[in-house]
């Protein structure tokens, strides 16, 4: 009965063509093009960026964007949009997630942008307005940006009730894409899953209950290289709403992982799995970090399929380095967690497929190829996280005996010598109450960016950061201390 999330997009998309003269443009890869600023495309607008600048190409179709809207594939998994330790822990995260948007280059501005955008949720959507509240930009007296009143007296001249009008700073509502980029201060709709209340004092405090869902930014200025403010020529609006978020509001769903986004992953994971249903439990309730793993499963598998379909492979720098973690951290889910068999994995592809084939054509022409190169990933894996896992078990033996933290050097090994990404080894620490001494691991990580950059000056290399195996080592011909291959024969 209620609305599928191929229609929310839909109705997002002829809402902006028919009723308001939007030119649809298809989403652009999430590999950037052309911008070495970032390393996923984490919003809508990073395609845009030169027509924000005024740089863009005459000769390019860009050039004659006025009033456009898409639903764009985003990654948000490093750099200054980074959500990867968010996701499975909280039910609205994610690290792959399509995001709406609308966008006017030197046409309408606030006061339309607002309009159309409080006209779309409450009378297309038709989603309660009393479940909504809004935020705009407070101002920020040390870097001189003043308190937007004029986006303030829009929402009252809309309707919206003093009491859910409410100011926040630089970090909520002034947008930056990057380091550097186009930015402003942007106007936020948020969503009481409860309502009958009031919730004001909820929004933007990472409570699940009252979860932002619709930003929109008023692209005035250019964070410089030297971090000042930039007046651009033309004013811009730039929006962005988070499919999965609008589709749980519109699915009567608390959880973005109960909804026809995921459910038929999750469905999919209980079938491979030994462990039982997916029961949506977060925080101290979801004994076994079980349903986490479910979230964190059905969310890598998503990304990593987008990601292999637009080029961007499992490998060791950049994206392609936290690809490779994300693929790492979903096997180790799967394995070990719902103890799940090898190429379970890579078998929900064609579930992935299934759920946004229509919307990513390319996903289905990749099938095969993401298949390939999940299993052949995890192969590469496997012998690693075995011998991590009982390295990992071994130490936590000892440490029952002595009472020890666990040492920076054990997991600066599985880090090192086994390609476990730090995060992993940090999660599946957490799992059993432990902690790592950070401050030895930092110096553990210190000492080695330096060896790093003496490498880099033409010192001989000594050892590869992140190694995946002794056989891949010894393949890739990359140079590497007796003390690599002695630490790994001590493990077999
Ligand atoms: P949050 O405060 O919840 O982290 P954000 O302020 O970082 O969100 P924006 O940069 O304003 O998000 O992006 C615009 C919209 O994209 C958000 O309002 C939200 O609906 C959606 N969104 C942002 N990050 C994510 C994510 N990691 N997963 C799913 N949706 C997201
Ligand atoms: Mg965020
Ligand atoms: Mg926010
Ligand atoms: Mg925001």
């Amino acid at each position: 009965s209620s609305l599928p999330a191929s229609q929310v997009r839909r109705t997002f998309l002829d809402f902006f063509r028919d009723k308001h003269r939007h030119q649809v443009v298809p989403s652009a890869s999430v590999r950037p093009i052309g911008d070495p600023s970032l390393l996923f495309v984490n919003a809508g607008m990073n395609q845009f960026k030169p027509v924000f600048l005024g740089t863009v190409d005459p000769r390019s179709p860009m050039a004659s964007y006025r009033r456009v809207v898409n639903s764009q594939r985003c990654v948000r998994a490093g750099g200054k949009h980074n959500d990867l330790d968010d996701v499975g822990r909280d039910v609205y995260h994610h690290t792959f997630f399509e995001m709406l948007g609308n966008w006017s280059f030197g046409d309408y501005f606030k006061e339309e942008a607002c309009w159309m955008a409080w006209s779309l949720l409450t009378e297309h959507y038709g989603i309660p307005a009393d479940r909504l509240y809004v935020s705009y930009f407070g101002g920020d007296a040390a870097s001189g940006l003043l308190a937007d009143e004029e986006t303030r007296h829009i929402w009252l001249d809309l309707g919206v009730p003093p009491t859910r009008i409410l100011p926040f700073g630089l970090k909520d509502n002034f947008w930056e894409m990057g380091d550097t980029g186009p930015c402003g201060p942007c106007t936020e709709i948020h969503y009481d899953h409860v309502g009958g209340r009031d919730a004001a004092g909820l929004v933007n405090t990472d409570n699940p209950e009252v979860v932002e869902i619709w930003n929109l930014v008023f692209i005035q200025y250019n964070r410089e290289v030297d971090h000042s403010l930039r007046l651009l020529p033309q004013f811009s609006v730039d929006t962005g709403m988070g499919l999965e978020r609008l589709v749980s509001v519109l699915q009567g769903k608390r959880s973005n992982y109960d909804t026809d986004l995921f459910t038929p992953l999750l469905d999919a994971i209980h079938q491979r799995s030994g462990a039982g249903p997916y029961s949506g439990r977060t925080g101290k309730a979801d004994e076994g970090h079980v349903d986490r793993a479910y979230r964190v499963i059905a969310d890598h598998i998503r990304t990593l399929s987008v990601c292999i379909a637009d080029g961007i492979h499992p490998g060791m720098s950049g994206a392609e380095l936290v690809l490779r973690r994300i693929l790492r951290r979903a096997v180790r889910f799967c394995i070990e967690v719902l103890k799940a068999p090898q190429g379970a994995l890579a078998s929900l592809v064609p579930t992935v497929v299934h759920i946004l084939g229509d919307a990513y054509p390319d996903l289905a022409r990749e099938a095969d190829r993401i298949i390939d190169v999940i299993n052949e990933n995890e192969a590469h894996f496997l012998s690693s996280l075995q011998h991590g896992s009982r390295l990992i078990q071994r130490t936590f033996r000892r440490m029952e005996i002595t009472g020890s933290p666990f040492p920076a050097s054990v997991a600066w090994s599985l880090h090192r010598d086994l390609g476990f990404p730090l995060d992993l080894v940090n999660l599946m620490l957490e799992e059993r109450g432990v902690q790592v001494d950070h401050q030895e691991l930092d110096r553990l990580i210190s000492k080695n960016q330096k060896m790093l950059s003496e490498q880099q000056a033409g010192v001989r290399p000594r050892l590869l950061p992140d190694i995946l195996s002794l056989a891949e080592l010894q393949r890739s011909g990359v140079p590497h201390t007796d003390d690599t291959l002695k630490y790994r024969y001590r493990l077999e």
